[in-house]
C-alpha cells in the first residue's frame, strides 16, 4: 500500500487485502435488509420419538437465499448476525415466524426454536417470547427453546433468572450441541433443562466398530446423565439405519437426522405435522392425516 501511494496513485490496499473485511461488510449491509426484503425463511426439521417413531415436533431453522451468492447456510450468517448486533431482529423474526406456522399444526406438536446466548441475556428476552405466544395462540409448552452452553458464560445472577422466568412462563428448555462447549456439569445442576441434544459429532457414526470408536461410551453416559435428572435426550444428525439402531439400544428419546428428514419449508411441513408416525428414510411413509 505505501509503495502504491508513494507512486501517488490511488491504491490503498491490495486486491488480497480487500477480499476478507469488505466481503464481511458488504455480507453485513446485506443481511440488515434480508428480512424486509424477504429473502429469509424458515425450515423444519422433525424430531422423532424414538419409541413408536412419533413425530414430537420440529426444529424451526433459518434460512437466507442471498440473490446473488444463493443459499447462506447459518452456520455462517447467525454468527455474523450476532456480531453486527442483527441477530435479536433475525431471531425473534424467526421466532414469531415459527410460533405462527406451529398453530397450524396438531395441538401436540412441538415446535423448538434456537436462541443465540445473545438473545438469551437480553433483559427483554422473557416479554418478547410472552408477547409471541400470546399472538400465536401456540400453548407454551408447546415452544421448546434451544439453547448453547454459551449462555452460561454471561453474569451468573441474571441467567438463573431468567431460566426461572422462562420455566415460569412454561416453556421447555434444550441444551443444545451438549458435549460441544464448555462442558461443564455445574449448570446442569441448576439450570433447568428439559431436554439434552446430544451433538452430531458424538452421534454421526457411533456404530462404526473401529476400536477407537468412543462415540457410543460417551452416549451412554450422556444418557444416564439425563435419565438421572429427568431429562430428555434427543439424538442430533442420525444418516444411517446402524447409527439410529444403536441410539435406540442405547435409550436415547428421540432423533432428529436426515434419516427421518432434512429441514423443509412450512407447507410441506404442515402435512408432515398432521400424519401420525413417520419411517427411517422418509418422506415416501406419510401418513393419512388424523382426524
Ligand atoms: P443446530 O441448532 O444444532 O441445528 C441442527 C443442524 O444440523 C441443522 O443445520 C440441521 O440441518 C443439521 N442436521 C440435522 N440432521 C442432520 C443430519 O442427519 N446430517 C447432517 N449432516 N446435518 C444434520 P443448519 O440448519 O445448517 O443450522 C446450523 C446451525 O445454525 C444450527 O445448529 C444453529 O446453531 C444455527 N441456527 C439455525 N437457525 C437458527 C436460528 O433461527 N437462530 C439461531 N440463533 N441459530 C440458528
Ligand atoms: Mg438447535
Ligand atoms: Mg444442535
Ligand atoms: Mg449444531
Amino acid at each position: 500500500a505505501a509503495k502504491a501511494a508513494g507512486r501517488g496513485k490511488h491504491i490503498f490496499y491490495e486486491p488480497s487485502m480487500h477480499s476478507e473485511a469488505a466481503e464481511r461488510q458488504q455480507l453485513e449491509n446485506e443481511l440488515r435488509q434480508a428480512i424486509e426484503r424477504g429473502e429469509l425463511s424458515v425450515h423444519y426439521q422433525p424430531i422423532v420419538r424414538t419409541a413408536g417413531e412419533e413425530i414430537s415436533g420440529f426444529e424451526a431453522l433459518v434460512r437466507w437465499q442471498h440473490p446473488t451468492r444463493g443459499a447462506i447456510s447459518p452456520a455462517k450468517f447467525v454468527p455474523l448476525a450476532e456480531e453486527a448486533g442483527l441477530i435479536g431482529k433475525i431471531g425473534e423474526w424467526v421466532l414469531a415466524t415459527s410460533l405462527e406456522e406451529a398453530s397450524h399444526w396438531p395441538d401436540h406438536v412441538r415446535v423448538a426454536v434456537n436462541l443465540s446466548p445473545l438473545q438469551f441475556n437480553d433483559p427483554g428476552v422473557v416479554a418478547m417470547v410472552a408477547e409471541h405466544l400470546e399472538t400465536s395462540g401456540v400453548r407454551p409448552d408447546r415452544l421448546e427453546l434451544e439453547i448453547t452452553e454459551g449462555v452460561f458464560l454471561a453474569d451468573g445472577d441474571s441467567t438463573d433468572d431468567t431460566f426461572a422466568k422462562l420455566k415460569k412462563l412454561g416453556v421447555r428448555l434444550s441444551l443444545d450441541d451438549f458435549g460441544t462447549g464448555y462442558s461443564s456439569l455445574g449448570y446442569l445442576k441448576k439450570a433447568p433443562f428439559d431436554k439434552i441434544k446430544i451433538d452430531q459429532s458424538f452421534v454421526r457414526g457411533a456404530a462404526s466398530t473401529s476400536s477407537t470408536n468412543r462415540n457410543a461410551a460417551i452416549i451412554r453416559a450422556i444418557v444416564t446423565l439425563a435419565e438421572t435428572l429427568g431429562m430428555d435426550t434427543c439424538a442430533e444428525g442420525v444418516e444411517t439405519h446402524d447409527d439410529l439402531q444403536l441410539i435406540r439400544e442405547l435409550g436415547v428419546s428421540m432423533v432428529q437426522g436426515y434419516i427421518f428428514g432434512r429441514p423443509a419449508d412450512g407447507e410441506i411441513t404442515r402435512r408432515l405435522a398432521n400424519t401420525v408416525t413417520v419411517e427411517a428414510d422418509g418422506y415416501q411413509c406419510i401418513r393419512e392425516p388424523r382426524h
